[in-house]
């Protein structure tokens, strides 16, 4: 029931070699080298690593949550790994006819289990798949299709097969209605034309990975679509520094130029028609050098008004909302870092808050910061709209806030803005405008030595700490990482301003 397509079915291969669960399926469907490799040589394809797992957890969660929509349901061959006897026991749960979860099936080489296999007239079944995503994708139709297939090649009449994904619209109120917080989806007339396919495509799946050595696949658009493909890190390692795939916005153009065998920005041809910000990629790589529109950044940085007040926002979204007037996934601040730097050359004043307790965070959170931050002086952002949305979200919720926020709001400067225009570019951005590539650009320091790198993992140790069984001293020592990881953040903002006004001034 999650939303990645490993893990769900994965002792399909373990236990059966001759078996392509659905997982594998989809792999399949992505690449034959994946596939190949996930048959023949599986120890190259590396363990979900934290993020994957938090993705999991979370489709277990939304999976718990569907189940009470089906009180009477029977959960089957729960815990067992032998699929013969998954198998087995499902055949007896059928006589039952009541709707069942993780029924196993098997035909023709494909194995998958069903989250709910429900009941309907004359002796016919619906298949419900459940996805923690808030919309259908083209990627579930594949996942239905294979079922389906399957499921019919066994003996079952399938009347329908719906897709049940979370309601985006849902907003909590209480406890969570199960019937309220998911949509379902009617999608047989779709399945059914691509079921009609599955046949021909397991058959070339086996001959795949009957050969004796992978397929020879280059790396494309296929290797983040419709996942970031597993083997994404061992194939795409070829590639150098400033490499052509670094062109912004120029995906296609990058992967025409690797067919042609250009592999460096500075190796492009002279007659290759570049987009300006392109243009300048292709120069800087050239030259070595960061490309500065002088007149843009000095104009930039005058707009800046002291108290500088350098703000960052750490928050978490959940597919089922832990608190009231919550949306699935919407994110939700639990801490910021403010850097208040009061005239030039002022050693900057730092505030912090880090939500504590098991309660919403909102509240407390925007009145610490309307006492935190000043009267005058810029707000500076990086990747403001994120910032401010937040803020907006909360006065939604807390209407007392409004008459401040739209006092601020005039103040907010965007310091993603200079990099997104490119009026600077450094070549170790490698065509990215983030945060996490403009610092260490810019000024040689990064978030190496911290404990906590990336903001999706601020947002797992918080809610690991704050909502699971943790010791109380391990639990002090991750938020004291959260707090020198968003206050790197802010920090790292006055260190790129310094370095802007270098070359500006
Ligand atoms: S990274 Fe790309 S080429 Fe390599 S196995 Fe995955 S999808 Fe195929």
């Amino acid at each position: 029931m999650s939303e990645t397509i490993s893990n769900d079915d994965e002792q399909g291969d373990d236990v059966r070699r001759f078996y392509i669960s659905k997982s594998k399926f989809l792999w399949g469907l992505q690449c034959p080298k994946l596939l190949w490799t996930a048959y023949n040589a599986k120890h190259l394809i590396p363990e979900p690593d934290a993020a994957q797992q938090a993705i999991f957890d979370q489709g277990h969660e939304v999976g718990a949550l569907v189940k009470q929509m089906f009180p009477d349901g029977v959960e089957v061959g729960d815990g067992v790994l032998d699929l013969d006897e998954t198998i087995r026991l499902t055949q007896k749960a059928i006589k039952l006819r009541k709707p069942l979860f993780e029924a196993a099936f098997s035909a023709e080489g494909g194995y998958c289990r069903v989250d709910i296999l429900q009941p309907s007239p004359k002796d016919a079944w619906d298949i419900i798949e459940v996805k923690s995503t808030t919309s259908l994708k083209d990627v579930h139709l594949d996942d239905l299709a294979f079922q389906t297939w399957v499921l019919t090649s066994a003996g079952l009449k399938i009347r329908a097969c719906y897709l049940c994904h979370i309601n985006p619209d849902f907003i909590r109120r209480g406890e969570i209605d199960p019937k309220k917080f998911f949509v379902l989806e009617d999608v047989m007339a779709r399945v059914a034309s691509l079921s009609r396919n599955v046949e021909d495509k397991l058959g070339d799946m086996f001959k795949t990975i009957r050969q004796r050595q992978h397929p020879d696949i280059k790396i494309g658009p296929h290797c983040d679509d419709p996942y970031t493909c597993a083997l994404h890190d061992p194939c795409w390692k070829f590639l150098p520094e400033h490499n052509v795939l670094d062109l912004y916005r120029g995906t296609k153009k990058g992967f025409g130029l690797l067919d042609d065998r250009v592999t460096l920005l500075k190796d492009i041809p002279d007659d290759l028609k570049l987009t300006a910000n392109q243009a300048i990629q292709k120069a800087t790589a050239v030259s070595g050098k960061p490309h500065v529109n002088k007149t843009a950044i000095s104009k930039f940085l005058g707009g800046l008004e002291y108290p500088l007040h350098y703000l960052d926002f750490e928050t978490l979204g959940t597919a089922i909302p832990l608190f009231d007037d919550v949306r699935p996934y919407q994110q939700m601040p639990f801490q910021f870092s403010l850097h208040i730097v009061h005239e030039p050359e002022a050693k900057p004043e730092h505030v912090m808050f880090l939500a504590e307790g098991r309660h919403d965070p909102r509240p407390e959170f925007m009145l610490k910061l309307r006492d935190a931050i000043g009267r005058s002086g810029s707000i500076v952002a990086f990747n403001a709209p994120f910032e401010l949305g937040r803020l907006r979200e909360c006065c939604e919720v807390m209407p007392g806030f409004s008459t401040w926020l739209k006092g601020i709001e005039g103040r907010v400067v965007d310091l993603l803005d200079p990099f997104r225009s490119f009026d600077y570019y450094h070549p170790d951005q490698q065509g990215s405008a983030s945060m996490k590539a403009v610092l260490p650009a810019l000024t040689g320091k990064g978030y190496e030595g911290l404990a906590i790198q990336e903001g999706g993992a601020a947002s797992r140790e918080f809610l690991r700490v704050t909502f699971g069984d943790v010791p109380e001293a391990e639990r002090q020592e991750v938020r004291k990482h959260l707090e020198e990881y968003c206050g790197q953040d802010t920090e790292g903002m006055i260190w790129i301003v310094e370095a802007l006004r270098k070359p500006a001034g």
